[in-house]
Formats: C-alpha cells, sequence, structure tokens
C-alpha cells in the first residue's frame, strides 16, 4: 500500500466563471473524463466515480482571516487545528511557533518511526541549499517537517539521475531560470510515467508543485491555464502507471488563489481533495470534511498510528 500526496500550493474550487476562473478555461480532458465531465469547480463537487472522488474541504478552520500556507501546509501534515490554537493563520514560511508543530508528528516523522520509507519527490537547486544555509532563506512547512524527520531534500544531483523530479514537472526551469544547461527534459506526459516510477520506492511520496499559487498571486490567466494544461498531461502518465489496487493519489492545497483571478490574495475558497484509487482504498477519507482530516486518513492507510 502506498500513498502519493500530490499537493498544489494555492487551489480552490471556484466558481464557473472564465472571467476568472482559469480552471473553466483550462482544457483538462484527462481529468474531465474521470470526473465525468465536470471541470474542477465548486459545482463539480462531491462526486464519486469509479476510480476517483472529489470533495471540497474547508481550509479555514474556524479561524478569521484568509488561511496561509504555512499552516495550511502544517495542518496537512499534522492533522492538528494549529490555526485554530494559535488563534491565527500564518505563511508564507513558518514562524518559531508554526515551526514547533513540525517537529515530530507528521506525516514523514511517523513513517520514520514506523520504518517505512518516505520522500519529497522535488528536487532543490543549488541556490536553495545555498539560502539555507547562508540563513537568508527559511524552510517552508513541507520541507521543514521532512528534514525534521531526518529524511534529505533531493537536489541537482538526484533529478540529473533520475531519482527525483523537476518542481515544474518538464524541467523547463532548470534551463530557463536556474543555469543548468543539460538538465533532463521531459514531455508533460513523460513526468507523469517518471512520476509513478519513483513513488514504487516509497510507501509515502509527496510532490510539492508551488506555481499555482504563484499564478494566483500574480493574477496570470495565460499562465495558469497553461499550468492545468501540462498538469493534466501529467496526470494521463501518471494514471496510466499506477496500481490502483495499491496505491492512492491524494491531490489537494493549503487554500484558495488561482481559481479566483479577480483578487491577487488568497480565498477562502474550499479546496478540492481529488483521489484516484480503488473504492475500498478511498474509504479512509469519506469522512474528511477539512484539512486537519487528511493526515489521520493517511495515517491508516499506511498503518502508522
Ligand atoms: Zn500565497
Amino acid at each position: 500500500m502506498r500513498i502519493l500526496f500530490l499537493f498544489l500550493d494555492g487551489i480552490g474550487l471556484g466558481d464557473d466563471n472564465p472571467e476568472t476562473n482559469p480552471f473553466i478555461r483550462a482544457e483538462m480532458p484527462q481529468l474531465e473524463s474521470l470526473l465525468g465531465g465536470r471541470k474542477l469547480t465548486k459545482s463539480s463537487a462531491p462526486y464519486e466515480g469509479e476510480r476517483v472522488s472529489l470533495r471540497a474541504i474547508d481550509p479555514n478552520l474556524g479561524v478569521k482571516g484568509l488561511p496561509q500556507s504555512a499552516t495550511g501546509q502544517a495542518v496537512l501534515l499534522t492533522g492538528s487545528n494549529i490555526p485554530a490554537e494559535l488563534g491565527y493563520h500564518y505563511g508564507p514560511k513558518p514562524n518559531p511557533e508554526v515551526a514547533k508543530y513540525l517537529n515530530g508528528g507528521t506525516i514523514f516523522s511517523k513513517t520514520v518511526q514506523a520504518r517505512k520509507k518516505a520522500a519529497l519527490l522535488n528536487a532543490y537547486p543549488p541556490r536553495y541549499f545555498d539560502g539555507i544555509d547562508s540563513g537568508k532563506r527559511l524552510y517552508s512547512s513541507i520541507p521543514l517537517a521532512l528534514t525534521n524527520a531526518g529524511i534529505p531534500l533531493f537536489t541537482h544531483e538526484d533529478y540529473f539521475s533520475g531519482h527525483a523530479l523537476s518542481a515544474d514537472f518538464t524541467g523547463e526551469g532548470w534551463h530557463e531560470f536556474l543555469g543548468f544547461p543539460n538538465a533532463p527534459l521531459f514531455e508533460p506526459e513523460a513526468a507523469g510515467e517518471k512520476l509513478a516510477h519513483l513513488v514504487k520506492e516509497y510507501d509515502f511520496s509527496f510532490f510539492e508543485y508551488w506555481a499555482s499559487d504563484y499564478a494566483g498571486h500574480k493574477q496570470d490567466m495565460p499562465w495558469a491555464i497553461r499550468q492545468l494544461e501540462t498538469f493534466d498531461s501529467v496526470l494521463k502518465g501518471l494514471l496510466a502507471n499506477w496500481d490502483f489496487e495499491n496505491g492512492v493519489i491524494l491531490l489537494t492545497s493549503d487554500h484558495g488563489n488561482m481559481e479566483d483571478l479577480s483578487t491577487r490574495k488568497h480565498t477562502a475558497a474550499h479546496v478540492p481533495l481529488l483521489l484516484f484509487g480503488d473504492k475500498k482504498l478511498r474509504n479512509a477519507f469519506d469522512h474528511v470534511i477539512d484539512l486537519t482530516g487528511v493526515a489521520p486518513a493517511i495515517n491508516q492507510t499506511l498503518q502508522l498510528d
């Protein structure tokens, strides 16, 4: 039994409005066919299909203010209602109060304690590590939880040797922004295939995609559409190579943003909980209604508690 957690930063379930919502405009034939012709919007949830289910879950957690990344991601990794305990949403990077929750008790640390294997499949460039080492950059919640669990982040060498994936799936960023003209490039579908193969090494795999939140803050409709269409092709390659009887792919987010480009801020929208896998494997997630329910359902599925 294995789980792949696909984390897409800043995607909520929005209105069926093509003016503001790239999920309406983007062509996503793979996902739409699985959702019985529906788009990934508020009006499509809940949906229960043969191999996929979609539910809308609440990232606000009863706390005023717009949900933020550090607390939202920390909730997803621990199951604790951290914003309620602290009295605020916080982000993008964790402050010391949020960081305390990420030392032990995360899905990553529980996987290690259960003597199972976990990984964050993103490859990080040298300048990321330089920033961390010099103190100029703080870990965001996900790499902080990972490294606190004693699991190393993957490097450019892991990417070149085929053990990790590019944060943009295709590797174009390594060429365009990171100065690696020889970095491997993947067509989106091939990146999905690659992802399916990498996941076979682990009980719990995590992949973090952050550009969606960025496109939301930039209110960049063409870029948002391009991201979604790339992601749909990734999904095609991933699902074609997925063992539905022995694994669940879980896709969710920390807060809304990209689904409403009329604002550059995060939104209070519910976020999608998309599950790919056989019905009996998805049962553990039936009662998830907000971000706090995700980690317990993963822990139960992987028998980590
Ligand atoms: Zn953001």
